[in-house]
C-alpha cells in the first residue's frame, strides 16, 4: 500500500526562506535553541496521535496514516540527531543521504506496532533535544552538507527541523 505515496522528490529547503503554505509555518524566524524545547512539546502529541483507534487508517489511499506519519517523525529525530552530531564534531561533512520515501516502504511503517513506535519516538526525541540544547552560540555558523548540494548551518538545520515538527502536526491534525 506505501507504494501508493508519490515520492516526494520536492527540495524543502524553500522552507527556510517562505512560510510554509500548508502549515503557516515561517522557518526563517525560527529560534534555533528552541529547538529542544519544541521537540520535547511535540512529542507528547504524538504520543496521543499512536493511541488513535485509526491509526492505521489512511485518510486517501496516496496519505500516509497516522502512524506511518509517526514512523517518519520518529525517523526524523535519528536523522536529524545524527547531523547535528556530524555538524559539531566534524568540519563541513556530507550527510549520509537518506531517502525518506524508501524508508517508508522498507521498513513497512504502516505495520510497525504503535506502541513501539511511541516508545521509540519518545526516546529518539529526548536524544535529539538533548543534542539541539547543547548547542553553543559560536556553533550556530557550522556547516553541513547535503548529497545534493543544499548547505545547511546549524541554524538553518534547527529552522528547517522546527518546520518539520509543525508541518508533521498539521499532517495529522494533532
Ligand atoms: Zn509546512
Amino acid at each position: 500500500m506505501s507504494d501508493a505515496i508519490v515520492p516526494d522528490t520536492k527540495d524543502w529547503t524553500w522552507v527556510l526562506e517562505r512560510p510554509c503554505p500548508e502549515c503557516g509555518y515561517a522557518a526563517a524566524d525560527g529560534d534555533p535553541f528552541a529547538v529542544g524545547d519544541v521537540v520535547r512539546s511535540v512529542v507528547p502529541r504524538w504520543e496521543a496521535v499512536l493511541s488513535r483507534a485509526d491509526v492505521r487508517e489512511r485518510p486517501a489511499p496516496d496519505v500516509w496514516s497516522p502512524l506511518e506519519y509517526a514512523a517518519h517523525v520518529r525517523d526524523v529525530f535519528r536523522v536529524f540527531d545524527g547531523r547535528l552530531r556530524l555538524m559539531i564534531e566534524e568540519n563541513d561533512p556530507e550527510f549520509p543521504d537518506w531517502d525518506q520515501d524508501a524508508a517508508a516502504v522498507a521498513e513497512d511503517y504502516g505495520n510497525q506496532d504503535p506502541a513501539v513506535v511511541a516508545a521509540e519516538l519518545v526516546a529518539a526525541g529526548a536524544a535529539v533535544a538533548d543534542r539541539f540544547d547543547a548547542v553553543f552560540p559560536e556553533q550556530l555558523e557550522r556547516r553541513g552538507l547535503r548529497s545534493n548540494g543544499s548547505e545547511f548551518t546549524v541554524r538553518t538545520l534547527g529552522q528547517y527541523f522546527l518546520h518539520d515538527l509543525v508541518h508533521h502536526l498539521h499532517d495529522v491534525a494533532a
